[in-house]
């Protein structure tokens, strides 16, 4: 058997994307929209069975987040938003905001989903909290793809996952009387299941992966222990994902599900744990190997490896053959993509492709000599041909190699000599805001209707008009504006050699909005400058220093999709490389401040604690060896986008930057109590407005906030800048609040 956890919801070319925003315009029908969903899920379903899957989920579809679908399936939303009677408006308005007809409603907050790219959307628990049946989609969308001839298994998600991702105020999750109701509702989900026939229901259990406590397991025995009594016929998958489930292992297989999904590609121990322990007799294994957060063909091998090993503990029959993971983190199809590099697309497998590699690696699993079958020999050919360049590589390179020189208190005072900036220096986090007309000349330019020449001075002139704005208004490090790039990795892997990029290879980041991941499959390396002409230009109009903007190896890495032959510290090293190259040539044609963005470090921060330092030692050796060779008089900056990052500011200060700044705008600067406690020296900016909001904020609260700032750490410290880029934003937004922002500046200045 085959079963898939999870499939992209977004459509093949991302349609729904268009149809949700066509909707939130007012530009779609409300019938259009059901129309299209009910399109994509069956195109979805009947896509599963033609490659043969026996457990196609459903209730995998969202309009915008499956998080926040359970949130309102559970009744769990604050009754404001249930002024809104329509069932998708209210929705829509949890997950985007509404603001009409004297309605004034926030959309929740995101979270990055585990340690992937992907956002849920965060609803709060509390004391109000009345948990009750509030939805009938999950049992829609059954219906709907019975009708299909598709008898599915509806994927909910779990009890724990939910209570621990959620936001609590003032509720203690692992106390019954808070959870009791909320168990009630599953108990009715199940029973409807029941009756309307599903064979099988899958419970998602990420969390389980993660470092858990004695009171996690208890609460999983006394949930599951109710829950699991009212099964009835329907059958219950526990799945798990994104790792191993070590910690409560022994407890899951003693509660009475009948089948356990395990990830074998990022929880290789789960294995070790079936053979320590074994596996009961009584229960479905569904064996998680084929990468769900990866873009490459699986390595046949490796999988019957696995498999073989399994079938030690559980009989070949019990073994169900799965995705690691929900296909929801890899792009759609590679039918799409003919302009992609011959040699390398035999190598990619996107989600459909995925599904053809369950039905092979089922075929020669099942085979009795599987070393003769052609799929098998045909996939260990594909692996044979692979080989990376290891010659640069120099395995004992340690942190400290990368130490750069002076110190840093010796290094900061021949900077702020050589730089001359007034103390709370005024700059920008990099891009200005990407007009209609900057992404209409970048289109065609890619598609051949204007030449290099017109769009590069097309870009200069956005260049001149912006240094022009930021000298006008007095800011103090101006910025060029990253006219150029269409976003910040996918243009270094434009730009870099080892990358492939796509045509339409779209995953869901959040809601409506996709990235398109650029492919790592080749040694990497820099054969042009990458940034170093436009920022030259930029310098060369102002007498102010330019501040030149690069993104960090480990960002490019974590919002790129790697090679799992290729091991990521090496191509970590490999991208600092070629960004310390760009440093060194934007310092040698006098850049005298220079940026290395590092939005995306603890994006793929281990789950597991345990696994932390490694992941650092590595991470940040990577950005050290970006910086080591530049003179002591030239200011290395950085930028992060996370505001919670209180729990790794000595880890932040092994990165020994200069001055760092980062998103802690929304957080009344709390962080600032932290950093002035932590080992880290370097001067912060931390934000004075939050980018998100399209609010302009006046100078006198902008004073303020740079009084409370002052309150917390030493005046010569502080940098005053937005909390972001401005690409997202528009014009008429962001310029009064820079304006005002550098008033604010100035008022402060005054006072001392
Ligand atoms: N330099 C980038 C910009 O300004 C940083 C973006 C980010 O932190 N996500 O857009
Ligand atoms: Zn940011």
């Amino acid at each position: 058997m085959k079963s898939v956890v999870g499939f992209p919801r977004i459509g093949p070319q991302r349609e729904l994307k268009n149809y949700v925003e066509g909707y939130l315009e007012g530009k779609v029908k409300k019938e259009e929209l059901e129309k299209a969903a009910r399109d994509l899920r069956k195109y979805h379903w009947l896509l599963q069975k033609e490659y043969g899957i026996d457990l196609i989920p459903s209730n995998d579809f969202s309009f915008y987040d499956h998080f926040l679908d359970h949130a309102v399936m559970l009744g769990a939303v604050p009754a404001a938003y249930r002024i809104l009677e329509d069932e998708i408006d209210c929705y829509l308005a949890l997950a985007k905001g509404y603001q009409r007809d004297g309605i004034d409603l926030k959309a929740l907050p995101m979270k990055k989903w585990f340690f992937t790219n992907y956002h849920y959307l965060v609803p709060t628990l509390t004391a109000d909290t009345e948990f009750k049946l509030s939805s009938d989609k999950p049992f829609t969308e059954f219906k709907e793809a019975w009708h299909e001839g598709i008898k599915t298994k509806p994927v909910l998600l779990g009890a724990l996952t939910f209570l621990k991702l959620a936001r609590k105020t003032g509720v203690d999750i692992y106390n019954k009387h808070f959870w009791e109701k909320m168990l009630e509702v599953y108990i009715e989900i199940l029973c409807h299941f029941n009756t309307a026939g599903a064979d099988f229901v899958q419970i998602d259990e990420p969390v389980l992966v993660m470092d858990l406590e004695e009171r996690d397991r208890r609460f999983l025995k006394e949930f599951y222990g109710a829950l699991l009594k009212n099964k009835g016929k329907t059958r219950v998958i526990l799945q798990t994902y994104f790792g191993d489930i070590r910690d409560v292992y022994q407890e899951i297989v003693s509660l009475d599900f009948d089948a356990l999904g395990l990830d074998l590609v990022d929880g290789k121990l789960n294995l070790e744990l079936i053979s320590q322990y074994g596996f009961p007799e009584d229960k479905l294994l569904l064996a998680g190997i084929v990468n769900g957060r990866n873009v490459f063909r699986n390595n046949y091998q490796t999988s019957i490896d696995i498999l073989q090993k399994l079938a030690h503990y559980v009989d070949k029959g019990r073994i169900v053959l799965s995705t690691s993971c929900s296909l929801l983190l890899v792009p759609y199809s590679l039918k799409y993509e003919n302009e992609l590099d011959e040699k390398v697309v035999p190598y990619l497998a996107f989600a459909e492709e995925k599904l053809q590699e369950l039905s092979e690696i089922e075929e020669i699993f099942l085979s009795g000599d599987f070393s003769k079958h052609s799929f098998y020999l045909k996939n260990a050919e594909l692996w044979n041909l692979v080989a990376t360049d290891q010659s640069g590589e120099k395995e004992k390179e340690e942190e400290n190699e990368y130490i750069r020189v002076p110190a840093w208190e010796e290094r900061i005072k021949v900077q702020k000599e050589a730089l001359q900036l007034p103390f709370l220096p005024t700059t920008t986090i990099g891009s200005f805001p990407q007009t209609p007309d900057v992404r209409a000349m970048r289109g065609r330019f890619k598609r051949g209707e204007v030449t290099k020449e017109e769009y590069e001075s097309f870009i200069k002139a956005k260049i001149e008009r912006v240094i022009k704005f930021q000298e006008e208004i007095g800011l103090d490090v101006l910025v060029h504006g990253e006219y150029e790039r269409n976003d910040m990795v996918e243009f270094f892997g434009e730009n870099l050699e080892g990358f492939v990029i796509t045509k339409n290879g779209w995953v869901q980041s959040y809601g409506t909005r996709c990235v398109k991941p650029p492919i790592i499959f080749y040694d990497i390396k820099r054969k042009k400058k990458l940034t170093v002409d436009y920022i030259k230009y930029a310098q060369s109009l102002t007498s102010k220093p330019v501040k030149g903007i690069l993104t960090g190896p480990v960002t490019i890495l974590n919002w790129s999709f790697v090679r799992e032959d290729m091991p990521p510290d090496r191509v970590a090293m490999q991208l600092a490389q070629v960004i310390k190259e760009e440093v060194l040539d934007l310092e040698k044609e006098g850049i005298k401040i220079i940026q290395i963005d590092e939005a995306a470090l603890l994006e793929k921060l281990p789950l597991r604690k345990s696994e932390h330092k490694t992941y650092f030692d590595w991470a940040i050796k990577a950005f050290k060896a970006v910086c080591a060779g530049v003179k002591p008089q030239t200011q290395i900056h950085t930028h992060m986008c996370y505001s919670n990052f209180d729990d790794y500011l000595d880890e932040i200060a092994r990165m020994d930057v200069d001055v760092i700044t980062f998103e802690a705008a929304k957080s009344d600067f709390t962080l600032l109590d932290g950093i002035r406690e932590s080992s880290l020296q370097a001067e912060v900016g931390p934000g004075i407005f939050d980018v998100h909001s399209p609010r302009i904020v006046p100078v006198e609260e902008m004073e303020k906030l740079i009084t409370r700032m002052l309150e917390k750490i030493e005046k010569d410290r502080l940098w005053i800048n937005p909390d972001c880029g401005l690409k997202t934003r528009k014009e008429e937004e962001v310029f009064p609040t820079l304006k005002n922002m550098v008033v604010a500046a100035r008022e402060i200045r005054k006072k001392f």
